[in-house]
């Protein structure tokens, strides 16, 4: 089952017109490839702009008057559902690309002892942190966590998602990793928006194998991710490769097969230690995610690379850190960027982009030209999936989000709110006023 076929029905025709600000993301270089330093800033922005949606497709960008002259729309003008956006930010839905959806229950307890002290990794050995969600997940039907996939999937749009890229992870044994990649498979058949599942059978090791690490990597090889790749559940293979999860030994026999049952690599990198990270990009990986921690070497191995660093500040803010990845290091030296929630019940529960571009803005000194760039194009190139998504343009998926604000300054700057108020996954209206 394939989230390509959950559109049940061709999308009707949409016309968004009058609108006040329109960010298409157009490269205005002409360069090709994710973007990076002063790329970021390219937003295409117009006034009274127009754009004109059939089929799931966005068929024309351009000016409200234009798009009214234009003779299929006005044959069509009584089929057509116009959205009258004035006053109002128009941009492409924003491209998730690190959520971690498939767990039963938030972790409370972790909560209140990090509040009253405790690290992560202290978190970790007494029996909290990533561990403590592997009962629940195991325990669970199908259809239970289908449904809590799907409702996050709502709950994103409703902020602007329209592409998420979402990880299994909480399982750890072969059925329930794959458990967890048909949940999201069933999810993503109901909801007209996007998703891209990963398997992270190599989150953490679980407490069976402690003494054993390498029997359990194993069974990510040998078991979970070929059937993962023979059942088409899974497009991508992630690594959590840190001190306490999995050894740059361990990833890279991860990778490898991966690489061998033909799925793309991801790797959690740098989110507590510095791992070197030029041994893995003969893998090609799409995105490195986390780089809290990363050596001026490697940072000038990623700039002539298209390997994406893919920063989740949620994580920061919630474990209560100092410190942000260092954005403008990265930015500067040539690295692409995109903003990712990371949506998880342990470091980062929240769904909203918009936040994590706030933080971005006020914790890592990103413009917000630049977090809007690296929360929609970049996130796409994080995901491969630039032909269809991150920028507003005739031939691609129709992914708008429509935000009632006058600047698009202002979706990081009200920090907190939602001031989404209209969301098109694939052509099809998902939350409205
Ligand atoms: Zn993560």
């Amino acid at each position: 089952m394939r989230n390509t076929r959950a559109k049940t029905e061709t999308p009707k025709p949409l016309l968004l017109a009058n609108i006040g600000q329109l960010l298409t993301l157009r490269s205005q270089s002409g360069h090709s490839g994710p973007r990076r330093g002063r790329e970021l800033n390219e937003l295409g922005t117009m006034e009274g702009g127009a754009v004109l949606c059939n089929a799931g497709k966005v068929v024309s960008v351009g000016t409200t008057k234009d798009a009214l002259r234009d003779p299929w729309v006005k044959k069509r003008r009584k089929q057509i559902t116009e959205i009258d956006c004035s006053g109002k930010v128009v941009i492409p839905g924003f491209v998730d690309s690190h959520t971690h959806p498939v767990f039963v229950r938030p972790r409370l307890v972790d909560f209140e002892k990090r509040i009253e002290g405790a690290t992560y990794e202290q978190i970790a050995s007494a029996g909290g942190g990533i561990r403590s969600s592997l009962e629940g997940v195991r325990s669970a039907t199908k259809t239970a966590l289908q449904e809590k996939v799907l409702q996050v999937l709502r709950d994103m749009a409703a902020h602007g998602t329209t592409t998420v890229e979402a990880k299994s992870g909480y399982g750890l044994t072969l059925e329930s990793e794959i458990k967890s990649l048909e949940a999201i498979l069933e999810a993503a058949f109901q909801w007209p928006g996007t998703v891209v599942s990963t398997l992270l059978g190599a989150h953490v090791v679980p407490k069976e194998f402690q003494d054993c690490s390498q029997k359990y990597v194993e069974i990510v090889c040998t078991k979970m991710i070929p059937q993962a790749a023979r059942r088409k559940l899974a497009q991508f293979v992630d690594v959590f490769c840190d001190k306490g999860a999995f050894t740059a030994d361990e990833t890279a026999q991860i990778f490898e097969s991966a690489a061998k049952h033909g799925l793309k690599v991801r790797g959690h990198m740098g989110q507590l230690t510095e791992t070197a990270l030029t041994p893995f990009l003969r893998f090609k990986p799409a995105s490195f995610d986390h780089m809290d921690h990363v050596s001026d070497a490697d940072i000038s191995r990623l700039s002539e690379s298209d390997t994406v660093a893919t920063l989740v500040p949620g994580a920061n803010y919630f474990l209560g850190l100092k410190g942000y990845p260092d954005a403008r290091r990265l930015i500067d030296a040539g690295v692409p960027v995109a903003l990712a929630t990371d949506y998880n019940p342990g470091t980062s529960p929240t769904i909203s982009i918009p936040m994590a571009m706030s933080l971005a803005c006020t914790q890592m000194k990103m413009l917000p030209a630049e977090a809007i760039s690296a929360a929609t194009i970049n996130g796409a190139w994080a995901l491969k999936m630039t032909n269809r998504k991150g920028t507003i343009e005739a031939g691609k998926d129709a992914d708008l989000a429509v935000f009632d604000v006058k600047d698009y300054r202002e979706i990081p700057y009200w920090y907190g709110v939602n001031r989404c108020s209209m969301t098109i996954l694939n052509g099809v209206i998902a939350a409205a006023d």
